[in-house]
């Protein structure tokens, strides 16, 4: 019985896990937009693109729609082009249609328009741009509460896999799990097959399919030929990189890591329960914390900005108990484990991002003797590329149908983008590991580590003789990952160069193909629409039933027991 109880208690971390990112953000700004300089070779491009009007992305808009309309179903969700504005155009995406979006509500003044700033920018827009985070379910401008009085996910998806705001309700979009073998959501997944692990037990996260969805607008938009064409293909092209540059990260394909940060965190529980065995746990309602009456996505983002400026405590307490963000008088086992995670998440990526950078500014500024020999190596294998990875990709693509279907009927990024994971989730739990042993022992009980508290990744490390060989561990996976990303859209760009080739943009030929992709976009996105739409039901369903079990009066023993075994 008592192991059972444990084991039970086990279960409920490593479930809870699921939530692990905080500040995912993948490979650093910086770190992503050097991937087009490894892959093409850096020098500054001097052709330049011109960019789109307030007007062309209207004109793009409806290009979309004319032949979107085509379809039944689209056109019960968006019945006339007016209809179907910026809004609609980002909620058709499944993107935040509260959030300002590149290339979709705005051309941002002061980019430059050569080639190489564009692609750059674009690979980061998706960061920067905050559309995959904070999708909350939203009607007639207010966003809907579940029976607690929580705001309600537009898609539950993203909290399966990250969480309901922020940063980490980016993770989705930005991340994903292998798309094959069995998965488990049980004690002895997480223990034992952690790349496996999952809740519910399927395939989770989304980047292969935006980095799809991305590609088709970038084909469109460069078949369309309209005006600011050109930069819209670019742009888009570049937001699709940046998902399959996340893949490449080990650390965006995985939910627990590896079971030692689930150990981890159960002893730091245990420890802290103990030492606060007899003192009294105050109720977040009695100071205010309770559900709002009602909720508007302009509150979220307002909150949003606050909370991410450290300024929580000047955010209304009903909109923080509404995000789940009410204060915790101490940590579950689950908050822990989120925490550790979330520690060695960040600490990996900053330490991997500060040594890169500034080495490749040395090198940059010809004082190469200044930049550390791991890196230096690092770019040289980032470089070379790997051409097993790439052979892997081409049989893939060819068995995918590219070179027999039609051009532009294969779905190549989403190919290359699962191709990518298959290779990234086996690293993910040694180069958990490896940052595990040489991170603070503080960073794996219930300290914080988080540079945007001004925390430098190297004082968090312990740098003794011993963890030399964790660290070159972590530069030889990140060889290996920067290599495969560099492969992929060195591919991907020969890929979309002839998936779009032997036509004149906006001819008859290319609009007719332009158009055909349209179709597939929109019969895919009506199929993910729907799927959301189901998930969200059944969501509201199950909230409603834990609702109403808490409402009933439990007096009698079958309830009792019951609970027992919840
Ligand atoms: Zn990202």
């Amino acid at each position: 019985m008592l192991r059972a109880k444990h084991a039970l208690a086990g279960f409920t971390l490593a479930c809870g896990l699921v939530a692990a990112m905080p500040q995912a953000h993948g490979y650093a700004i910086e770190v992503h937009k050097d991937f087009f300089d490894l892959a093409f070779g850096g020098t500054p491009s001097t052709q330049t693109v011109t960019p789109p009007t307030a007007a062309s992305l209207v004109e793009f808009r409806k290009f979309v729609y004319g032949q979107a309309f085509t379809n039944a179903d689209f056109r019960r969700r968006w019945p006339s082009e007016a209809s179907f504005d910026a809004a609609a155009f980002k909620t058709f995406l499944q993107l935040n249609p509260g959030k300002t979006v590149v290339a979709i509500d705005v051309v941002p003044a002061g980019r430059a328009t050569d080639v190489r700033t564009v692609v750059r920018e674009g690979s980061v827009d998706p960061d920067n741009d905050y559309r995959n985070q904070d999708r909350l379910f939203t009607v007639g401008g207010q966003v809907q509460l579940d029976a607690f009085g929580r705001a309600v996910p537009q898609d539950p998806r993203t909290t399966w896999f990250g969480g309901l705001t922020g940063t980490p309700s980016q993770f989705d979009g930005h991340g994903a799990t292998l798309r094959t073998g069995k998965k488990g959501s049980g004690i002895w997944t997480a223990l034992r097959n952690p790349s496996q692990f999952a809740r519910p037990p399927v395939s989770l996260g989304s980047a292969p399919d935006f980095s799809e969805t991305y590609t088709n607008l970038a084909m469109i938009a460069k078949l369309w030929g309209g005006q600011g064409s050109e930069w819209f293909a670019l742009t888009f092209g570049g937001n699709n990189l940046h998902g399959i540059e996340d893949l490449g990260n080990q650390i965006h394909t995985t939910v627990l890591g590896t079971p030692k940060f689930f150990i981890d965190a159960k002893w730091t529980y245990y420890k802290i329960r103990m030492k606060r065995f007899f003192k009294k746990t105050n109720d977040p309602s009695s100071a205010g914390f309770t559900a709002p009456a009602s909720l508007t996505p302009a509150q979220v983002n307002e909150a949003m900005v606050k909370i991410k400026a450290g300024q929580e405590d000047q955010v209304d307490k009903q909109v923080l108990f509404a995000l789940g963000k009410e204060p915790k008088s101490y940590p579950t086992d689950t908050d822990l484990g989120i925490q550790i995670i979330g520690n060695h998440h960040r600490l990996l990526e900053d330490f991997v991002q500060s040594l890169y950078l500034s080495s490749r500014d040395a090198i940059a500024a010809g004082r190469p003797q200044d930049a550390r020999d791991e890196i230096k190596e690092l770019i040289r294998i980032a470089r070379a590329g790997d051409a097993t990875f790439e052979a892997e990709c081409r049989a893939a693509l060819a068995s995918a149908g590219l070179g027999t279907k039609g051009k532009g009927e294969t779905p190549y990024s989403r190919v290359i983008a699962e191709l990518m994971i298959t290779k990234s989730a086996p690293e993910a739990q040694p180069i958990y590991e490896a940052i595990r042993k040489v991170s603070k022992k503080s960073l794996k009980r219930d300290e914080i580590y988080n540079e945007e508290l001004g925390h430098k990744p190297l004082d968090f490390m312990q740098t003794d003789k011993t963890s030399n060989k964790h660290v070159r561990k972590i530069w030889d996976l990140n060889g290996k990952a920067f290599a495969r990303v560099v492969t992929a859209i060195r591919l991907w760009d020969e890929t979309f160069k002839a998936e779009t080739a032997g036509v004149t943009p906006g001819s008859p030929a290319a609009l007719a193909r332009a158009n055909s992709i349209v179709d597939r976009l929109v019969t895919r996105q009506l199929t993910r629409l729907d799927a959301e739409e189901q998930r969200r039901t059944d969501y509201l369903a199950e909230k409603q039933k834990e609702w109403d079990a808490l409402q009933k009066p439990k007096l009698g023993l079958i309830d009792r027991i019951t609970g027992w075994f919840r």
